[in-house]
């Protein structure tokens, strides 16, 4: 966000807080991706609809303008899609969820935006023998549903040609992923909707809502009425006692090398792919075109789960695991300097998929859950939630991920614990497996726990 703020035409114009009533046709909640792909393509659909989009921070300044950059569609899911929704509707998800990648992309080119989209295709590789074969059933999956391109082995020196790395064995090639500057794409998305006449108010936290109709979205100094409403307050979502059951929240940090372009030489990753190994804890990293590396992991502590908390933004601990494990796959960056650090909190949904609906009241809308991948699949949230907006029974509504109610997370007191419990299990069976032991049978079991309560999370 640093950088990108640093352009003034992504810093762009102060947009003050709300400070008085107003009236719209849609009353968007969140500046982040899916909060401002919803005003776009409302704007796309309709440009005389009136929108006002209020953020409790600035534009991008969640998660949407923190991330790691990976925009992927859903192809790596497509077995567990398949199991749950159907043949017919998992091709469906993907296929959406893939337009979006290169939609981006053309975005980016249509408007203007310099957010580095470079679409370099996505590296999953094994950093220890236990990931070995991790891929497989994903793998096979495409082959019986006729589009195994999408996902290709690779063997270890295909992957040494993309990225050397002593801990780095076989792999697989996701040809549809891309990279990003993730802040210079929520704030190419804000210029763009402020130049269609979205009204954005920053600054503005939604105290109180009322679905009405009309929906009635309460701030400090002012409020605003509206036929519709979108809700896309992404992690913050626990806070609202409707989706509190649907999601739960967890950390991810990552940390950012000086530039280093020798280095990267040396290593050969000069290709701008972006690269995530096995580890259900996460390990996924980039390059920057000014030879950085954004390495990220995720991490999970006591409470968290309840408050978005300001831990999530810094947590040293978190920040000092991932700096070990970047030394760890790249020895030849331990006297790179690393120059900055941050997280940010995660919305997990129980089938590992965003889920989008409308509420009882028949005029609001929302789209949640992306649990870590909402770069990509936030574009298609947003026409998703445009058409939900718009009353449009279309190819959108029809989604899987809106007609099907989403998973329930076991209930407080049982859920944060159980939850710092399971995470603590699984990034330990990770550690153990990535130093070549077994983490033991208790752990195991743990990490396995919420597999076996069918969720789609945590090792198998
Ligand atoms: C460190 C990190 C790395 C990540 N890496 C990747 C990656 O590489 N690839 C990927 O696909 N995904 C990644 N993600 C996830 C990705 O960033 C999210 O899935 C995506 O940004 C979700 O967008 P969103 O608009 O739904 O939510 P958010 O970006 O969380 O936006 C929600 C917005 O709502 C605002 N808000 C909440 N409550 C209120 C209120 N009451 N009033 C007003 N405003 C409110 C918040 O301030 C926030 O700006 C990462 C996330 C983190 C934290």
């Amino acid at each position: 966000m640093e950088e990108a703020l640093a352009q003034p035409e992504l810093a762009g114009p102060p947009c003050p807080p709300l400070a008085t009533d107003l009236t719209a046709d849609v009353v968007i909640l969140g500046g982040g991706y899916t909060g401002m792909w919803s005003a776009y393509f409302l704007k796309e659909r309709d440009p005389g609809i009136d929108v006002v989009l209020l953020e409790q921070d600035v534009c991008g300044g969640g998660p949407s303008g923190r991330n790691g950059g990976f925009v992927n569609g859903w192809w790596s899911g497509i077995g567990e899609m398949a199991r749950r929704f159907g043949d017919a509707d998992a091709m469906e998800l993907c296929l959406a969820a893939g337009r979006s990648v290169e939609a981006i992309g053309a975005f980016c080119e249509r408007h203007g935006v310099d957010a580095w989209f470079t679409p370099a295709g996505e590296l999953q590789v094994a950093s220890s023998p236990a990931q070995e074969e991790r891929w497989g059933p994903t793998v096979s999956e495409l082959r019986r549903l006729g589009v195994e391109d999408e996902l290709v082995e690779l063997t270890r020196e295909e992957v040494r040609a993309i990225c050397h790395s002593p801990v780095f064995r076989r792999g697989a090639f996701l040809r549809e992923g891309a990279t990003v500057q993730p802040a210079r794409l929520a704030r190419g998305l804000r210029r763009v909707l402020l130049e269609r006449g979205v009204r954005i108010f920053e600054s503005t936290p939604v105290r109180r809502f009322r679905p009405g109709p009309p929906a009635v979205a309460e701030t400090l100094s002012g409020s605003v009425r509206a036929g519709e409403a979108i809700l896309a307050v992404g992690s913050w979502g626990i806070h609202w006692r409707r989706f509190r059951p649907h999601l739960a929240v967890r950390g991810s940090y990552i940390v950012l090398t000086a530039p280093a372009p020798e280095r990267l030489a040396e290593i050969g990753w000069t290709g701008g792919q972006a690269i995530r190994d096995l580890r259900p804890s996460l390990h996924y990293l980039r390059t920057t075109p000014d030879g950085r590396i954004a390495f990220g992991c995720a991490g999970m502590q006591p409470g968290l789960a309840r408050r978005i908390g300001p831990r999530f933004a810094y947590d040293p601990r978190f920040l000092a695991k991932a700096v070990r494990d970047l030394h760890r796959m790249f020895p030849s960056f331990r006297d790179v300097p690393i120059e900055a650090g941050w997280g940010g909190p995660i919305d997990v949904a129980g089938t590992y998929l965003p889920f989008f609906g409308t509420l009882p009241s028949g005029n609001v809308h929302y789209g949640l859950g992306f649990t870590g991948n909402g770069v990509g699949p936030s574009h298609l949230g947003g026409q998703i939630l445009a058409s939900l907006a718009l009353h449009a029974e279309d190819g959108f509504t029809r989604l899987a991920v809106v007609r099907n109610e989403p998973m329930r997370f076991p209930p407080e007191p049982l859920r944060s614990p159980g939850m710092l419990l399971v995470n603590e299990a699984i990034r330990r069976k990770d550690d153990a497996e990535d130093e070549g032991r077994s983490a033991g049978a208790v752990v195991d079991f743990v990490a396995r726990l919420p597999r076996r309560m069918g969720y789609n999370l945590g090792p198998r």
